[in-house]
Formats: C-alpha cells, sequence, structure tokens
C-alpha cells in the first residue's frame, strides 16, 4: 500500500465509505488525492454524499463542480447540499426502499435493574416543558419510525419485557394527594404487543389501585383487543400519534395506517374511553399543510369534543446520535433532509416553519378551544416564546403548564385534581 493509499485508507475510517456505491468510492478516492482532500474534508464529502442517498437525491458525482481549486470545490459542494437540505421536500417521485414489511424482532424476558419510571427523557428547562413522567413498560419498538431516537438507545431487534414489571408497579409509593401524569409509549408502543407478559394486566392494576394517577398509553396501533374485551378504569387516557398517510407510508414503517388509527379511537371512545391524539412530527414537504387541514378536519367530524382530553403538536428534533444512526441505514427517507436550524442544542426547522405548522394546526381546531368541553392543547418541546406565536398566550413556567394540564386532564376525566 502506498504512502497516499495508507493515508485514505485511515481518513475513511469510522465513515460511511463502504456504504457508498463503488463508483462513489472510487470517485471520492480519485478526487481526494487528485485535491489533496484533508481527513475532515473526506467526511464531510462522505456524509453528504450518504445523505443525498438517503434522500434519493442523486449522490456526490452529480453535484461536484469541475473546479481546479479546493476551497473553491468544497464551498460549491456545501452550497448544493445546504440548497438542498432548504428545499421543500417531495414524496412525489420517493420510495422509501428497503421496508421489510414484516416486523422481524425476537422477545426477551428477564428481570431489569431498576424501574423504567422517571421524567419524561426529553423534557428540559430551555422548551416549555409538561413534566411527564414516563414509565418503559417494555424496552425497543417493533414500528420502524425512521425519526424515532428509541433506535439509538435500544437493539431494535429485540424487545425486553422485564419478569418483574408486574411486581415493581404493584409495589411502587407514590403520594396519595397529588395527581400524577405517567405515560408509557415512549420506550415502545403502548399497545403493539397487547397483554404480553401480563403488562396491560398490570398496568390496569395500577390505574385501579392509584386513582390520582392519570395513566396515557400512546400507540400508533390498532390493536386495541385487550382494551375491548376489559373494563378500563377511568383513569386510563389512550392517546394516538397520527400523521398524513403520506408520512405514515414513506417514514412510520411497519405502524397502523391513519384510518386504523382513527377506527380504533373511535372503538374506544364509542366504550367511553377518553382518547387524545399527538401530530408529532408534523413534518413539512410539498402540500403538508392542506394534507393535514384534511386529517384535523376528519377528527373534527368524527369526535366529539367531550371525548378527546388533548390534542398535541410538535415537529423533527434531531440528536447527533440518531442522524448518525440513520446515514447507517440500507433505506431511503427524507427525514433528515430539513435545514437542521439550532433548537435548544438539537436541530429543527426556522422558526417562520414551525410557526406555519403550529399555527395553522391550532387554528384548525377552533371548535374543540371553547365551552365547558373544550379540549386542552400543546405543543410538545418547542420553545417558551412559540406558545405566544402559535397559540396567543403561554405558561411562564413549565410547572404552571404541568398544572393547566393535569386540571384540565381531571376534570375531562371527571377526576379529584390534587395538587
Ligand atoms: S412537553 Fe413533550 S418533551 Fe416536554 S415533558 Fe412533555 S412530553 Fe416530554
Amino acid at each position: 500500500m502506498n504512502n497516499y493509499e495508507e493515508k485514505f485508507t485511515k481518513a475513511i475510517e469510522n465513515t460511511f465509505f463502504k456504504k457508498l456505491s463503488l463508483d462513489e468510492q472510487d470517485f471520492i478516492k480519485e478526487k481526494a488525492k487528485e485535491f489533496k482532500f484533508s481527513h475532515q474534508d473526506i467526511k464531510q464529502i462522505i456524509d453528504i454524499s450518504r445523505d443525498l442517498t438517503l434522500w434519493d437525491e442523486g449522490n456526490i458525482i452529480d453535484i461536484f463542480p469541475s473546479y481546479e481549486h479546493k476551497k473553491a470545490i468544497l464551498q460549491k459542494i456545501k452550497k448544493e447540499y445546504e440548497l438542498l437540505k432548504n428545499k421543500a421536500n417531495s414524496y412525489n417521485e420517493f420510495t422509501p426502499h428497503n421496508i421489510s414489511s414484516e416486523q422481524k424482532f425476537t422477545f426477551k424476558v428477564q428481570e431489569k435493574k431498576g424501574f423504567g419510571l422517571g421524567l419524561c427523557p426529553v423534557a428540559s428547562e430551555k422548551t416549555r416543558c409538561c413534566n411527564l413522567l414516563t414509565l418503559d413498560a417494555v424496552e425497543s419498538c417493533g414500528f420502524d419510525c425512521s425519526y424515532c431516537s428509541i433506535q439509538s438507545f435500544y437493539n431494535q431487534n429485540t424487545i425486553t419485557f422485564d419478569s418483574k414489571f408486574a411486581e415493581k408497579l404493584k409495589n411502587l409509593q407514590l403520594e396519595k394527594n397529588k395527581t400524577y401524569h405517567i405515560g408509557t409509549g415512549q420506550s415502545s408502543d403502548s399497545l403493539m404487543f397487547g397483554n404480553r407478559e401480563g403488562v396491560l394486566d398490570a398496568l390496569f392494576d395500577f390505574a385501579k389501585n392509584n386513582p390520582n394517577v392519570i395513566l396515557e398509553f400512546k400507540t400508533k396501533s390498532d390493536n386495541i383487543k385487550y382494551f375491548l374485551e376489559n373494563d378500563v378504569p377511568k383513569n386510563i387516557i389512550v392517546t394516538w400519534s397520527l400523521n398524513t398517510q403520506t408520512i405514515i407510508d414513506n417514514e412510520e414503517h411497519l405502524t397502523a395506517s391513519l384510518d386504523k388509527r382513527i377506527l380504533s379511537a373511535r372503538r374506544l371512545a364509542d366504550k367511553g374511553v377518553k382518547v387524545g391524539f399527538h401530530f408529532h412530527p408534523i413534518v413539512e414537504y410539498e402540500g403538508y399543510l392542506d394534507e393535514y387541514q384534511r386529517v384535523y378536519e376528519k377528527l373534527l367530524v368524527q369526535f366529539r369534543p367531550d371525548e378527546v382530553v388533548l390534542v398535541s403538536f410538535g415537529t423533527l428534533t434531531f440528536i447527533k446520535p440518531v442522524i448518525k444512526q440513520l446515514r447507517g441505514r440500507d433505506f431511503k427517507t427524507k427525514i433528515t433532509q430539513i435545514p437542521h436550524i439550532d433548537a435548544s442544542g438539537k436541530t429543527s426547522y426556522p422558526e417562520s416553519t414551525k410557526i406555519d405548522m403550529f399555527k395553522s394546526a391550532y387554528e384548525a381546531f377552533k371548535p374543540w378551544q371553547s365551552g365547558e368541553d373544550k379540549v386542552f392543547f400543546y405543543m410538545c418541546m418547542e420553545p417558551h416564546e412559540l406558545w405566544q406565536k402559535c397559540f396567543g398566550y403561554n405558561y411562564s413556567t413549565n410547572n404552571d403548564f404541568e398544572r393547566a394540564m393535569l386540571s384540565a386532564y381531571a376534570k375531562k376525566l371527571d377526576m379529584e385534581f390534587l395538587l
């Protein structure tokens, strides 16, 4: 191996070079030698080429300019890359590729250290947050949403159940004179595995024995069998993460369709179970506002406000490990093809885009924002100042937000609100 070969081999260590096509590999190797690219230059060019392939936007060979000077070449490549990141995506000609039609995972049952109850893993004082407590009933998820950060925490192909979950839940000591809001559905989907390992039995018993707990099951599934066959304690709410069918088809792989999710919510509401809807993430693409508007209108037609506890809005926020994880996957996604503006240490859309998506969403639900049965609306994990700009009001602290949320939920569930 000659000196240049050695240098280049070193430069591509811990990069996605091997994930690129052979043509791209040869091209980058040749250009790196011709223009004496630094290790940093080579890594950046590899990441850019990987992203273009993921986004189905060609590759580095397509945007590499025929200039003579390295600096001008790198500037041009970055400019082209930024243009592609900042343009509104289109799913018209897009196909996700390599998405298996069935879930492939193994189940594991073992005693877990500790007990997965804690503050919402993405809660922060930098954003207006509701102080949700999350309960990890199951670890890892059988769905495959491209934007999901769970994938960077857990082994995706193994679903783990805590053999002592029911016992730990039974022994959990909570203050009796305080209202709690506890959600499952952060570390896995709350309904997709049904009552496997007795998880739903344990959670229903927990709700019955702790009438001061508002227990939220969050899901993208239509597996409501257990809820139809069993008495559902009144302090349980079931909430669906909804999205447009375009995003479900292209980015929320293996999950239930929009109509199946809405029908499942309708069937539980018919049984008197209070439901809710999370639009998170709202994703920008050509024509997205109209497509989301049609989903909002569907809910306004199919549900009465007294049946619905909450509607929340949120959007894409990325941490570096998830972006890296996605670059390593063998599928196509447009989910990281966004401007990646800094958002409290993560990256997301610019404020103007967020105002477009959240203001139009909130205004669409005007009929549910007044009267005795009004629904509670909130934005998840967004900066304080965005509330005033989108909702016309704000909470001065996260505790105020939490209090407003829990008292609204308790009222809708006909529970006493204990401060
Ligand atoms: S607003 Fe969202 S991120 Fe913040 S604590 Fe609540 S659920 Fe978690």
